[in-house]
């Protein structure tokens, strides 16, 4: 049987997918952009607005940093949520290890980027008392589980070629660095995705092998540091990744590569899985309410019953600013939605299980994974889905 799903497997991508069905309905939440700063707080704010910047056009603006009280709040709400084995709801955080060292960077006259990993602390001037204790204790509850988003956001490369750069995109550089911001997305996606260089021209290329591998081997290493654990799933800044990264990540330990949402595709192994043996997962629910009041949590709940429908975990996307409240509050909207959400989903199927990406390696691999001091089994088959669209180009 094996030998034939890995000659499947080895045909690629192109054909229909074949990929994994859970004989039980399999919740997972997934968030992005944990550990890396924005707008530092008010001040910083009104420093940016002071230098002309037309701060609050769009939500990206209200980008902060987590605070100890935003994750707590979390952590007591998933806290409150138990599967039928009676394992809290876990939120996946996708980190960003380090954050730009600004004094650095200043006193080198902006040559280029400087660095302050998450094991050093955060940048002069941030302050976010407790913070770092709270992911910690919230790991330690089985509420939150720490995976692998890169060492910075932005494509260092690109970031360097406009750092000294006399035109407008290196004004608008120095200003944000300058009062601690090291960049808004939207206003200047210039900077690119950690593995991804937009290029001079628009070209977007995906950095070499050997940087990715280099970059990688860091980022899993602050990670170990700062966690006192190896990551075991990762996901690149923008959804950018291809096969040099997931290479990297395979060769470094990770077992579980996210990708966004939009595919509609069943978790699969790596078409390479001889050298790249990772399970791939794949974004079903956008729970995005930072998004805007249109956000519906009826249309959440559709689509991870559709999830359930095909025998798929429902994977749900929720990244970190809808936890933010320091420049804006989401935080109070989203735990409400994300209440009821949960609520709904452990009314209708009672059987639901909390699982983190790593408990669907276990799943593939050996029909059961670890919960609570117990071992859960779960049913796991094999099914041939037509392959859906590929999107990819989601925010991540
Ligand atoms: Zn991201």
């Amino acid at each position: 049987m094996l030998n034939v799903l890995r000659n499947v497997w080895r045909r690629g991508r192109a054909l229909p997918v074949e990929g994994f069905v859970f004989g039980r309905p399999l919740v997972v939440l997934q968030s992005d952009d944990w550990g890396r700063g924005g707008i530092r707080d008010r001040e910083g704010w009104d420093e940016l607005r002071s230098m002309g910047i037309n701060l609050g056009e769009r939500n990206y603006d209200f980008y902060s940093l987590e605070t100890a009280e935003d994750v707590g709040a979390i952590v007591s709400l998933l806290s409150r949520h138990r599967d039928s084995t009676g394992r809290p709801a876990c939120l996946g955080m996708n980190f960003i290890l380090a954050n730009v060292d600004f004094t650095k960077v200043s006193a080198g006259d902006f040559r280029q980027v400087h660095l302050r990993a998450l094991t050093e602390g955060l940048p002069d001037g941030w302050n976010r008392p407790g913070l770092f204790e709270a992911y910690k204790e919230g790991i330690s509850a089985g509420a939150l589980s720490p995976a692998l988003h890169g060492t910075t956001h932005f494509c260092c490369p690109a970031v360097e070629r406009h750092l000294h750069d006399s035109g407008e995109r290196g004004v608008l550089l120095r200003t944000l660095w300058k009062a601690g911001v090291p960049y808004i997305h939207w206003r200047m996606p210039w900077i690119g995705f950690e593995y991804s260089d937009p290029g001079r021209n628009g070209h977007e290329t995906f950095l070499s092998p050997e940087t990715q591998e280099h970059l990688i081997a860091d980022a899993v290493q602050t990670f170990a540091r700062f966690f006192s654990k190896a990551p075991r799933s990762a996901c690149a800044p923008g959804y950018r990744a291809n096969r040099s990264t997931h290479q990297a990540w395979a060769k470094r330990g990770i077992q579980v590569a996210q990708n966004g949402p939009g595919s509609a595709r069943p978790p699969h192994f790596d078409a390479h899985r001889e050298t790249n043996h990772l399970l791939h997962l794949y974004r079903t629910v956008d729970f995005e309410p930072s998004a805007g009041q249109e956000f519906s949590v009826g249309a959440c709940l559709q689509m991870a019953e559709d999830s359930f429908a095909r025998g798929i975990p429902a994977i749900i996307s929720v990244h970190s600013i809808n936890f933010h409240s320091t420049l804006k509050d989401f935080r109070s909207r989203t735990l409400r939605l994300l209440d009821e959400f949960l609520i709904a989903l452990e009314s209708k199927y009672p059987d639901l299980l909390y699982v983190r990406d790593e408990d669907l390696f276990d799943l593939v691999e050996t029909g059961k994974f670890e919960s609570m001091q117990s071992v859960v089994q779960v049913q796991v088959t094999t099914q041939t889905f037509e392959a859906g669209a590929i999107s990819g180009r989601r925010r991540a």
